[in-house]
């Protein structure tokens, strides 16, 4: 039966052949990049492998650096409380939630970090997915669909990017922390969608710049849509405790509709949430197909974020040590004449070096010279925007941040200068 079908299919038509992966003109690309790399004699910054816990400082290849590029913005991903909780969590619970929540997967320790993170936003409830990728592209996609419009800021993050795309609504940006460009789209296209979704980050993970929520607040006054904040880089950085954007500003929390973060930043742990209403969290949890179809967060790993979002409240000394930090950073930077963009100096500064091949170049330079910090290249940015992205935390002395400065215009006026010279 089965076979002489086969057979006689094939007969008839020609074998379609399946092109394999490195026939790919993609693949072709990034083999040609790292080519290009290597015969101009420089060293690949990425994949270099940390030999422990990585916060301001790191151990790579047996040498101690000093250490930008990690997200550990209040230095809590060795602290020994945190360490504990998850122990005892892992001891308690084994390693994995072993389910999706929905059928068996639901343990008492996911209720007690949802709780908390409730509570940072004064929100009714919440709800944790096991990445902050996940919890943006599940979360979007599960509230808006094709009838549906979303519009964004133009430097939104690739997951609630993805996360619009997977939901079908119609999609629209608009020109970085401009609301006048914002009102403009919604001028031309408010009426003709039933649900409208507007998506902002309160600090913008490439260029440290915060989104203007009493505007925003405005518009969402006059037009009706709902407010959607990605807190990936503000939770524990913004605002007098490190509640964030709304406590910076001074805005009630309950003003936004959706509360979106992560929990491999400040809580140092690995999974995202979404806080809001009691609907939304209903909803999101009936729904959102990568809460649904996915495991339960790890019990470790959610009892590391409840340690550090205690600590966080307990010790505002530490978000208010990042600030110093941050603007020591960003002053120094501004004295010494480096290109920081629109860094408002909190938790994220990018220098701006032009080039892609020019900031892999600074880099190595910089990681020579004891001091670890990445550079964010074409895709991740336009080319000619080319960076290196420098992470706070509040662990880092001012020597540490002075030397990276110091260091790092030095090299930038080296390399400039062999260019011209
Ligand atoms: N949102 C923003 C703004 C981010 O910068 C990131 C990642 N750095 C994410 C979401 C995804 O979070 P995670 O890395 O925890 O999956």
């Amino acid at each position: 039966g089965r076979r002489v079908r086969t057979e006689h299919a094939a007969a008839q038509a020609p074998v379609r052949k399946q092109p394999g992966f490195s026939d790919l003109p993609e693949y072709k690309q990034v083999v040609m990049q790292q080519l290009a790399g290597q015969q101009m004699g420089m060293e690949n910054p990425f994949y270099r492998a940390h030999e422990g816990a990585s916060g301001a400082t790191a151990l790579i290849g047996g040498r101690s650096f000093d250490n930008f590029a990690s997200y550990d913005y209040l230095g809590l991903n060795h602290h020994p409380m945190v360490l504990a909780r998850a122990s005892e969590a892992l001891q308690t619970f084994g390693v994995s939630a072993s389910a999706s929540r929905v059928v068996a997967g639901e343990r008492t320790i996911h209720t007690v970090l949802e709780e908390k993170i409730a509570d940072v936003y004064d929100a009714q409830a919440a709800v944790c997915f096991v990445s902050g990728y996940l919890t943006n592209v599940a979360g979007i996609s599960s509230l808006v669909g094709p009838k549906d419009l979303v519009i964004h800021d133009e430097f939104i993050h690739n997951s609630a990017l993805a996360g619009i795309k997977l939901s079908g609504a119609t999609r629209r940006f608009f020109k970085h922390n401009d609301t006048a460009d914002l009102d403009r789209v919604l001028k031309t296209l408010a009426g003709d969608y039933e649900r409208i979704l507007v998506i902002v980050e309160g600090v913008y993970s490439m260029d440290g710049d915060i989104a203007d929520l009493p505007a925003l607040l405005r518009l969402k006054e006059q037009y009706g849509f709902w407010l959607m904040v990605d807190e990936a880089h503000s939770l524990g950085v913004l605002g007098e405790t490190g509640r964030g954007v709304f406590e910076h500003f001074g805005i009630a929390a309950g003003e936004v509709d959706i509360w979106m973060g992560t929990l491999s930043k400040t809580s140092c742990s690995c999974g995202g949430y979404i806080a809001g209403s009691e609907a939304l969290v209903t909803l999101l949890k009936a729904q959102a197909g990568g809460f649904v179809y996915s495991v339960g967060l790890a019990p470790a790993l959610a009892a590391a974020a409840i340690a550090s979002l205690e600590i966080l409240k307990a010790e505002p000394e530490r978000t208010h040590q990042l600030r110093h930090n941050s603007r020591l950073f960003l002053d120094l930077a501004r004295e010494r004449g480096l290109d920081t963009g629109l860094s408002q100096g909190y938790s994220v500064v990018p220098v701006l070096v032009a080039d892609s091949l020019r900031a892999v170049q600074l880099s190595n330079e910089l990681h020579a010279d004891g001091i670890n910090v990445l550079p964010i290249i074409h895709p991740a940015v336009p080319e000619g925007l080319a960076r290196l992205r420098f992470f706070i935390t509040s662990a880092h002395t001012d020597e540490q941040i002075a030397r990276a400065v110091d260091r790092t215009a030095a090299i930038l006026g080296r390399l400039e200068q062999e260019k011209f010279g």
